[in-house]
């Protein structure tokens, strides 16, 4: 059996290795992620993402270590650090290479690709340290950080409103077509959520296809019912921190969740929550689960 099991303190320095190389990339104005490769305790190849830096898309970190470590057969018997969470193309590439073990510098979380590495047995270790938790603002593409700003923006005019802060745009074709916040307070309207007054603002469409709804925080029931009612495909989640909401129920169902876990939606909701634990607990019908 490969030694997979390192201790923790070594296990941190590995991630230190990796977060390092993720400030490198940054410097460079690439995706702040590292990666380091490990057998045995040995560090056998480290990388930082390269996508930007040389117009490549799969020159992630994750894949770039794969790569330096050059041909071999023992792969079982390595394992990936990273200081983020994996996307599908990484999951795939730890697949097809048969990595023996994932560590992810990251509190736990779930997505589509950590659903599938767990599928396939892949061992995740889930290892939350200071320098990747700073860096962990950015673990999605630079479009959807875009866009998810918008959504947060709208939460912000929610929060100074006096309202709920949560907030949603619809994006088609690199476009914002729509905005929404939840406005209950505002309007005295509950079922205005950031999704639904989105929805509503953006009229009737025949066919939503093609259209991304982003959101800063995890959906609840009616508004995950409105995302599969409308048929929507794919949802960004700015985070699932202060309220786990239904990404599991929409992946389920075939739609493409990723999760953020967007550092100022976090500190915003949390604020709310810590200043008008009243309203709050009204808007979710006392349900702080679903
Ligand atoms: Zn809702």
């Amino acid at each position: 059996m490969a030694k997979l099991k390192c201790s923790k303190l070594q296990q941190g320095s590995f991630l230190e290795i990796a977060a390092a190389h993720a400030r490198q990339s940054e410097t460079e104005s690439g995706i702040p992620a590292g990666a380091v490769l490990v057998k045995n305790g040995e560090v056998i190849a480290s990388s930082h993402d390269r996508s930007q830096q040389l117009n490549d898309p799969v020159a992630a970190a994750e894949m770039d270590c794969i790569r330096r470590a050059g041909r071999r057969s023992d792969q079982a018997e390595l394992v990936l650090y990273t200081t983020r969470y994996p996307d599908m193309l990484v999951a795939g590439t730890i697949l097809q290479f048969a990595i023996g073990a994932l560590v992810i510098g990251l509190p736990e979380t779930s997505n589509q690709a950590i659903h599938l590495l767990k599928i396939k047995n892949i061992p995740i270790t889930f290892l939350p340290t200071d320098q990747c938790m700073a860096l962990g603002a950015q673990t999605i593409n630079q479009a959807d950080q875009k866009f998810l700003k918008q959504a947060y923006l709208e939460a912000l005019a929610g929060y100074e409103e006096g309202g709920i802060p949560v907030g949603a745009v619809m994006v088609q074709d690199g476009e914002v077509i729509a905005r929404g916040r939840n406005k209950r307070v505002q309007q005295g309207d509950p079922i205005i959520h950031g999704e639904t007054d989105c929805l509503r603002n953006a009229g009737i469409i025949a066919n939503y296809s093609d259209i991304d709804l982003y959101t800063t925080l995890s959906p609840c029931m009616m508004c995950a019912g409105a995302i599969m009612h409308f048929g929507i495909n794919r949802v960004v989640v700015g985070e699932d921190q202060n309220f786990p909401g239904n990404i599991a129920f929409l992946r389920d169902n075939g739609v493409e969740v990723v999760l953020a876990d967007d550092q100022k939606c976090k500190a915003l909701m949390s604020k709310f929550i810590e200043q008008r634990h009243d309203l709050w607990f009204e808007d979710i019908a006392g349900n702080e689960e679903v």
